[in-house]
């Protein structure tokens, strides 16, 4: 028997699962089991033996690029995150993608493992996670096509949507180097510290692009049937296990569904899966999706846990822990997939950048204090995709562990915050916590902002959790709320304050004045209208095509919109409801994803469900060109489908000319003028900052004010700027 064999057979025998039911003399797991079973999500806490090591709960960070790995520099930074979220209580947890090899680069120079100087660097993070009794894995990933670079390769030459760079079809002498490399580089790997890989086979990256016929037109021994298209990454996974020996995680990350044209179908999936086991990995988690495919896998719309049926096919036929991801991101949600018996692990990435505390809330029954991920993708993923640091919206912390800190303070200062909006909460939360006496003022009878007109949009209800989480922060710090209270400045000059924070926001543009029947009864605002304070007929035009006026076009044409004219108002200021989201069934009919889990369409994808719309919307702008064209990168396309399908009628390059009792006049690009018989016009035309209790030049405040947010900049009003000015004005005063 060669080494490569009785390795992949120890490993074989020793990697099923093994029962959970722990030794009784070892202390730490009995206290594991203890916790677990006096916290609320008991399964979620419970161990997992691995057979050579044990994971002590089932909860494990995913893979994120927060493009601190690309540069040794960074890798003081990229150990501090990895720290947080250690002490944070997960499991296990696995970096972002390092190449095996320079044609697997993301991008040019990125984060690479294929010399000792590497180790070095790996070092401090696998050091920093292991202090706090966490496991690290590291991610071999290999782009493939994907590559950013001119020295991409791919199984067949064909360019990707997603990238400029056509790949180069690998030889063979190409892949056999290529399997040594990353052999080589998950010895690195162990070197470093590390408890284990993971191989990253899905996303569509260079191990997806063999797997899956979508690329793969190979017509040599590593293309044709589905056991020829894996024998690549069954040569990886042999070859990384023959190096690492059997003491030493192996995780595959499999496509469980390509949602491209000519994917694999489920038979094939489990095929793989079983392959994977007998060759020596010992978890398989999940991947969903192509980057390049039309479906959305992650943003918020799509409903929580909405594939993990695939997940479980695959389960059903293994004897290795089988991991669930994708829109997992509270501990309900993933106690009932562990306690079903769905999946053996969870794997969240995103929701660890909001909350590195998530673990430890959930042990201690504190989940109304985790600040929930809300699959935005503004600040990682977005950010990501601009070559630039990941972050959190929710959290700025998030990946500036060294940096954005909230230290004690020295003296504690009188603080008044006026501005129940994200600015105001996050601005007060952190003057609170650093041991400041803070008041915060909000003029309405609720916090949140202009998150209320967020949370309820049709696939945003995940909103409803930052104000959730913000408002039990204000509660917990020891804030004194103050509502319904509209301060002025005399107010504030008489509250001794040492320093004020203005973060009023922002009112909606209105039209009257500067288009003809503005003023119009059946003209509203989209802050009239989402608040529930007006409502509209069958057919609306809406002017303005920002992310607002997507938002409402999608709020006024999807079927499974509450109107916020027929919610009980209490109801909303209820921080435990939440309106329903849309039922995983009716989502995957609406973006033609198989309800099969054992599918047997081509990479699952089937007829997208034609939507009747709820009425007839116009959306329009007057700039020319493609509507939201500005919309964030990573969601921006979700949008631009969903009002698409949804019916709505776009119109760009328009001038409004009136407004009359038969419906708005404009003038199309091409000079002519045109009636849109509406019955209602909501204004979605951007916003304008409130910010009149700053103090005037030549005044003589007692006070030092500090502008953030909207109040400061209506322009960009972002919530992600809004939070973190809050967060950074706090941590320096
Ligand atoms: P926005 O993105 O600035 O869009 C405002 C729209 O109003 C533009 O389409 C603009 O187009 C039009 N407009 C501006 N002035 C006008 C005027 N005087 N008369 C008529 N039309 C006018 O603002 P928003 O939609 O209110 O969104 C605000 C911010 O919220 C965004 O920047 C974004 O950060 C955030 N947001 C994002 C999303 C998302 O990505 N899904 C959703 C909601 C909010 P023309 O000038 O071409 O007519
Ligand atoms: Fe989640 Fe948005 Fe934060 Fe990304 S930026 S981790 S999607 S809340």
């Amino acid at each position: 028997m060669s080494t490569s064999q009785s390795a992949t057979n120890a490993v074989a025998s020793s990697n099923h699962i093994h029962s959970t039911t722990l030794p009784t003399n070892n202390a730490t797991n009995s206290t594991s089991k203890q916790n677990a079973s006096q916290s609320p999500y008991p399964h979620i806490l419970e161990p997992l033996d691995l057979g050579f090591t044990t994971l002590k709960n089932r909860i494990v960070m995913g893979s994120m690029h927060t493009g601190l790995e690309d540069r040794f520099y960074n890798y003081g930074k990229l150990a501090a995150y990895f720290a947080e979220r250690a002490k944070g209580g997960v499991a296990m947890m696995i970096t972002g993608g390092i190449s095996p090899n320079r044609e697997g680069w993301l991008l040019p120079a990125g984060g690479t493992m294929n010399t000792k100087a590497d180790v070095l660097n790996h070092r401090r993070v696998t050091q920093a996670v292991h202090k706090h009794d966490s496991k690290i894995i590291m991610q071999i990933l290999h782009s493939g096509r994907y590559g950013y670079h001119p020295f991409s390769v791919s199984s067949s030459a064909i360019k990707s949507p997603i990238t400029p760079f056509k790949p180069r079809k690998m030889s063979i002498k190409n892949i056999e180097q290529t399997v040594k490399d990353y052999a080589r580089c998950a010895t690195l790997a162990k070197e470093a510290g590390y408890d284990g890989v993971e191989i990253m086979g899905s996303e569509g990256y260079l191990l997806n692009q063999f797997l899956s016929r979508h690329v793969n037109q190979r017509t040599d021994e590593y293309g044709g049937d589905i056991y020829a298209r894996m024998k690549f990454p069954l040569n990886v996974v042999r070859a990384v296990r023959e190096a690492v020996g059997s003491d030493f995680i192996i995780i595959f990350r499999l496509s469980m569904l390509d949602l491209v044209q000519d994917g694999n179908v489920m038979d094939e999936v489990i095929t793989i899966a079983k392959a994977l086991e007998e060759a020596g990995v010992n978890i398989i988690n999940t991947g969903i999706g192509w980057h390049e495919a039309r479906v959305p896998t992650i943003v918020t719309s799509v409903p929580r846990a909405a594939f993990v049926d695939f997940t479980h096919e695959v389960k059903k036929h293994v004897n290795i822990a089988v991991m669930a991801s994708n829109r997992i991101n509270m501990p309900d949600t993933a106690e009932q997939i562990v306690a079903d018996g769905q999946a053996d692990l969870i794997q969240m990435a995103r929701p660890f950048l909001a909350d590195p505390y998530w673990v430890n809330k959930a042990k201690e029954g504190k989940t109304d204090r985790i600040n929930t991920c809300i699959a935005c993708n503004q600040a990682c993923l977005d950010h990501t995709f601009q070559h630039k640091r990941s972050t959190c919206l929710v959290n700025p912390q998030a990946c500036y562990e060294t940096e954005l800190v909230y230290k004690k303070a020295k003296v504690a200062k009188k603080v008044a915050v006026v501005g129940g909006g994200v600015a105001g909460m996050s601005a007060a939360t952190v003057a609170a916590k650093r041991g400041h006496d803070v008041t915060l003022f909000e003029a309405k009878d609720r916090l949140g902002g202009q998150f209320n007109y967020a949370k309820v949009i049709p696939g945003k209800e995940e909103f409803f959790e930052t104000i959730r989480y913000f408002t039990n922060e204000l509660n917990h710090q020891g804030v004194t709320v103050k509502l319904d209270t509209k301060v002025d400045k005399a107010m504030l000059e008489e509250g001794k304050f040492d320093h004020i924070i203005i973060a009023t926001g922002v009112v909606p543009r209105s039209l009257v004045g500067k288009l003809e029947g503005a003023d119009l009864p059946q003209v509203i605002s989209y802050a009239d209208l989402l608040s529930g304070q007006k409502s509209v007929g069958d057919s609306v035009a809406v002017i303005g095509a920002g992310g607002i006026g997507f938002d409402v076009s999608e709020y006024l044409t999807a079927h499974h919109t509450q109107p916020m004219d027929e919610i009980d108002p209490d109801l909303l200021k209820d921080l435990s409801y939440r309106p329903t989201p849309q039922s995983i069934e009716s989502w995957r009919e609406e973006w033609g994803v198989t309800l099969d889990s054992d599918y047997q369409t081509d990479g699952g994808l089937v007829k997208r469900e034609k939507i009747t719309p709820m009425r007839q919307v116009y959306l329009m702008q007057r700039s020319a060109g493609r509507l939201g064209a500005g919309l964030n990168k990573t969601s921006g396309w979700v949008h631009r489908a969903a009002v698409k399908s949804h019916g709505v009628i776009q119109l760009s390059g328009v001038q409004y000319e009136k407004i009359t009792d038969e419906g708005i006049w404009v003038t199309n690009p091409q000079g002519h003028s045109q009636l849109l018989r509406v019955d209602s016009v909501v204004v979605c035309a951007g916003q304008e900052s409130v910010n009149e209790l700053m103090p005037n030049v030549g005044d003589a405040p007692n006070a030092q004010y500090h502008l953030i947010g909207g109040a400061k900049l209506a322009a960009e009003l972002d919530a992600k700027r809004a939070i973190r000015d809050g967060a950074e004005v706090a941590a320096t005063i």
